[in-house]
Formats: C-alpha cells, sequence, structure tokens
C-alpha cells in the first residue's frame, strides 16, 4: 500500500541529482510529482519515463511570476498542491575578501529566496485546502559555519529559520514546515571532497536514496505531528 495515495507534489530542482531521487521516492509511494526545473530536457525526459503521474513544469525558483505558473499548471490537471519539496540549490566559495557581491546575490537568490517565494505560491492552495506539507531542504551547512561557504551558510541557516516561522504562522491552517540538513551526499557538488576524512560515524558517505525517505516520511502523514522540525541526514557527522 502507497504512503502517498494520488498526494500532489512539486519538487523543485527534481530533473536531477538529489532531487530526481526525491521524484522517484514519492512517486513510487503513490503521489502525482512536478518535476520543476530550469533543466527542461532533463526534466521532461524524467517526467516522460515516470509516465501518467508525473509532469514536468519550467521553473526558475527566483521568477515570482514562473512560480504562479507552476501552481497554476499544477492545480488545473491535477486539482491542488499538497506538498512542496523546496530542493533547488547551487553553492559557491571563495574566501571573504574575494567573495564577490554577485557570488552572495546568486547563492541567496536560489536557495534562500527561491524557497521563500515557493512558500508563498503554494500556501493559499494549501490554506483551501486546510492541508499541506512544506519541506525545504537546508544542509548541514545550515546548522555551522563552513570556510569560504559564506553566501551558501547564510542562506541554508536563512531556510532553516524560515522554515520555523512558516511553521508558527500556518500550523493553524493545516500546514506544516520542516527542514532537511543532509551531510555529505555523493553528487557533483560533493564530488572534491574524500568522505573518508569526513568524521562520520555510519562510516560512509550519503547518497541521494539515503535521503529520499526522510522527505517520503515528511510528505505522507506518518509525520503529521511534525512541524518546524529539522531533521538531519548526515550519517552521524554533527552529533
Ligand atoms: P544539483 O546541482 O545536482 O541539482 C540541483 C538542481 O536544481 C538541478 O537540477 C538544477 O537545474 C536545479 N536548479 C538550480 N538552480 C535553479 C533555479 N534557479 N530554478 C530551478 N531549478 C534550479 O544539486 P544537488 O547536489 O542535487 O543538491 C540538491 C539540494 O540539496 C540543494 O539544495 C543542495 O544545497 C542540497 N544539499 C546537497 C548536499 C550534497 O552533498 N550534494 C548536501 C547538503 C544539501
Amino acid at each position: 500500500s502507497h504512503r502517498l495515495p494520488d498526494r500532489v507534489v512539486i519538487v523543485t530542482g527534481g530533473a536531477r541529482g538529489i532531487g530526481a531521487a526525491y521524484v522517484r521516492a514519492l512517486h513510487a509511494e503513490g503521489a502525482r510529482v512536478v518535476v520543476a526545473d530550469l533543466l527542461v530536457d532533463e526534466g521532461s525526459a524524467l517526467a516522460a519515463e515516470l509516465g501518467e503521474r508525473a509532469r514536468f513544469e519550467p521553473l526558475d525558483v527566483t521568477d515570482a511570476d514562473a512560480w504562479e505558473r507552476v501552481v497554476a499548471a499544477t492545480v488545473r490537471a491535477w486539482g491542488t498542491v499538497d506538498v512542496l519539496v523546496n530542493n533547488a540549490g547551487i553553492a559557491n566559495a571563495g574566501p571573504l575578501e574575494h567573495y564577490t557581491r554577485a557570488k552572495w546575490d546568486a547563492v541567496i537568490a536560489v536557495n534562500l529566496t527561491g524557497t521563500f517565494l515557493g512558500c508563498q505560491a503554494v500556501v493559499p492552495t494549501m490554506r483551501a485546502a486546510g492541508r499541506g506539507s512544506i519541506v525545504n531542504i537546508s544542509s548541514v551547512e545550515g546548522l555551522f559555519g563552513s570556510e569560504g561557504l559564506h553566501g551558501y551558510v547564510a542562506a541554508k541557516f536563512g531556510v532553516r529559520g524560515l522554515t520555523k516561522s512558516i511553521a508558527v504562522e500556518l500550523g493553524r491552517a493545516g500546514i506544516r514546515a520542516n527542514s532537511v540538513h543532509p551531510g555529505w551526499i555523493d553528487t557533483a557538488m560533493t564530488a572534491k571532497i574524500d568522505p573518508s576524512r569526513l568524521p562520520i560515524p555510519l562510516g560512509r558517505g550519503g547518497t541521494p536514496d539515503d535521503l529520499a525517505g526522510t522527505v517520503v516520511f515528511l510528505a505522507s502523514d506518518d509525520s503529521a505531528y511534525l512541524t518546524g522540525a529539522e531533521l538531519v541526514v548526515d550519517g552521524g557527522m554533527t552529533a
């Protein structure tokens, strides 16, 4: 039996990487999934592969008008939005004196402002339905500082805080909001870091599939009493 029967889920940055693992896991649990991404070819191919309960929508998360279009198209197709997974993200780095305004603006725009705009876009629909789950992807970099990652750390701390203000404001409307804090996950973003050199109690780096169960849980009614929480999925690295 499926844990997300016909639930309507939007996953930003769902075309590749960790987001694509979320899309596959949510779909396998019976959800209807919108892959929302800048990457039209990859996103369309993934939705086509999954078939009936999957759609692709082009989205730049920093564009409020594009968000309106994605939510409207989803409601037109499937009637509602039950779950939003704000996963789209970028990273950049540099010593503070060389960390340009352009780097700062880019990483804040996608990771933090994009998450804010997504929440704003889905809340009216969730409020009308009297239910909803917002899953915001932060990072362990949203729990502690990291050399060179100034804008990324600030954005991921920001996502963690924004999640809590939304949880507090919208709980009585039936809308939950939680943040997920992945540690080292095997992707292009982390290819240059050797996980065997990190203090990970479970003794290995994580994979996108290691995160998917947490996102399915937060999307489903199994987490009905969970809101404003931060789930750290890092193999114990920050324990
Ligand atoms: P990735 O670069 O492989 O995938 C990111 C996806 O987001 C891509 O499909 C990309 O096209 C999309 N995207 C980027 N900018 C966008 C925009 N403006 N609008 C819409 N889509 C956009 O990255 P990933 O490693 O899969 O990371 C996914 C999320 O997980 C990010 O938020 C990242 O910060 C977070 N995270 C990753 C790790 C890790 O170890 N890789 C650890 C902690 C947190």
